[in-house]
């Protein structure tokens, strides 16, 4: 019978958090491998929308060893501009990927894990999880009473208005992913209505400069989950209203009203056909508003500390978020003739696969800083997992440093009992 393979790491994930990851390891001589149940960046194949452009500018795509040297540092690429980089990654530092191999469980074994893929096992002293935190959309329970004359399609599955049927659309979520479907559908020429629920305004350029400039210079993005107040509810905190077109312009729900859109609450409920909409849109756009104007204050107070203020544009606020006096709260889906709802409600992460005392009630690794209960199972890439850029792309780096660092030290801790198991076969 073949031996089962034995690694001091394997690597679930070959999204830009598992190479980062791999590139740590390589750099401290760490044997591992990369499993991968696709091809190398296979979610931004396969779970993107056709016009999505990074809402990050190229120069903040650094990763360990490796960052964007192309001719417009300043501009959002295009998902196979995405692609391109991450596969430039992968060979640069030549990560050990194996693709196509589906991890299917991850139990603990003697000398540490066994990983099962669909293609073998493998037995190892550690396990790094960079599966992504964005594996299934969240929809909402009473997603399956909307009527059957209309469609619903996760952020995950829409693709581009073509795919639609004509008439009215419900985009749900007024996040990043929300606000650019709805302003895409919403050119497309048919009528959108947009639930808004939580949400964080963002101006894309301020005072001159990206907005994603300031927050990296100002250290905004480096705040650690051990200085915050709530890290739970940080972690919960959706995704600001970004957007990386072109020509730099601001999508923020004015915009979006100038295009035609409705706003209404958030989508609250469904019952014989009528959606209900909360009827707290006005709260929360003046909390964003209010969200959005605590966040330029620390860059104005930054960019004065430093004595930028005569470098850079004055400081200036964007007028307050309008809403109408009396939006709809209820909505009778098909005589509004609404064809189509969007839930661009979120995401959650995929671990029905890990047999490991490790998750939280809700179906969340429960770790500190990406260093989970179980002795040598480390996360990579959660939401604000060490720090506040953790999920981005720019962030990855120095997580990857961090526990990889930990990895070591783990693994030298261990050397002595797993020299003893190995002399015990
Ligand atoms: C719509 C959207 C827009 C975004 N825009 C930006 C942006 O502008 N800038 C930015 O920096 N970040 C952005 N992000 C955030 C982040 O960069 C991406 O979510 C990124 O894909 C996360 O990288 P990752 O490596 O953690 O996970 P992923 O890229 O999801 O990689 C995880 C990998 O694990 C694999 N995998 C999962 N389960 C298994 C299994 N059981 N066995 C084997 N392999 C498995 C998957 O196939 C995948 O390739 C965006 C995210 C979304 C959803």
């Amino acid at each position: 019978m073949a031996s089962i393979p034995t690694v001091t790491t394997v690597i679930i994930g070959a999204g830009h958090a598992g190479l980062a990851m791999s590139r740590c390891l390589a750099y401290r001589a760490i044997d591992h491998v990369v499993l991968e149940r696709g091809e190398i960046a296979h979610t931004w194949r396969t779970e993107r929308w056709d016009s999505l452009r990074l809402l990050t500018p190229s120069w903040q795509s650094r990763l360990p060893g490796f960052r964007y040297t192309g001719d417009a540092p300043d501009g959002y690429r295009t998902i196979p501009e995405v692609i391109t980089f991450i596969e430039d990654y992968a060979r640069a530092i030549s990560a050990p990927v194996r693709t196509h191999t589906t991890v299917t469980l991850v139990r603990r074994d003697d000398a540490g894990y066994l990983v099962r893929t669909d293609r073998g096992d493998w037995h190892c002293a550690t396990v790094v999880l960079a599966s992504g935190a964005c594996n299934v959309a969240r929809v909402p329970a009473f997603a399956n009473q909307v009527p059957p004359s209309i469609t619903c399609l996760t952020a995950q599955q829409y693709r581009n208005p073509n795919q639609l049927a004509d008439g009215g659309v419900i985009v749900a979520g007024a996040s990043a992913s929300g606000t650019q479907i709805a302003c895409e559908i919403a050119r497309s020429g048919r009528p959108v209505v947009l639930a808004v629920g939580e949400h964080i305004r963002a101006p894309r350029v301020y005072r001159g400069k990206d907005l994603q400039w300031w927050m990296d210079a100002a250290g905004v993005l480096d705040e650690r989950y051990d200085q915050i107040d709530d890290i739970g509810r940080a972690r919960r905190v959706p995704s600001l209203q970004l957007a990386g077109t072109p020509d730099r312009s601001t999508l923020d729900l004015n915009a979006l009203t100038d295009l035609g859109v409705t706003l209404v609450g958030r989508f609250a409920g469904l019952a014989n056909g009528k959606a209900q909409f909360a009827g707290s849109l006005r709260n929360m756009c003046a909390l964003s508003d209010l969200k959005m104007g605590r966040l330029l204050e620390t860059i104005d107070a930054w960019a004065r500390d430093r004595g930028l203020d005569g470098a850079v544009e004055p400081p200036r606020r964007l007028p307050p978020t309008r809403v109408a006096d009396d939006p709809p709260i209820i909505m009778d889906l098909v005589r509004s003739n609404i064809r189509t709802i969007i839930w661009c409600t979120g995401y959650r992460p995929d671990y029905t696969w890990l047999e490991l005392p490790v998750l939280d009630h809700k179906g969340m690794i429960r770790h500190d800083g990406g260093i989970t209960p179980s002795p040598g199972l480390y996360l990579m890439g959660a939401p604000f997992m060490r720090r506040r850029k953790s999920t981005l792309i720019d962030g990855a780096g120095d997580d990857a440093r961090d526990l990889s660092a930990h990895l070591a030290s783990y693994i030298d801790a261990q050397v002595p009992r797993l020299s003893a198991l190995e002399h015990a076969r």
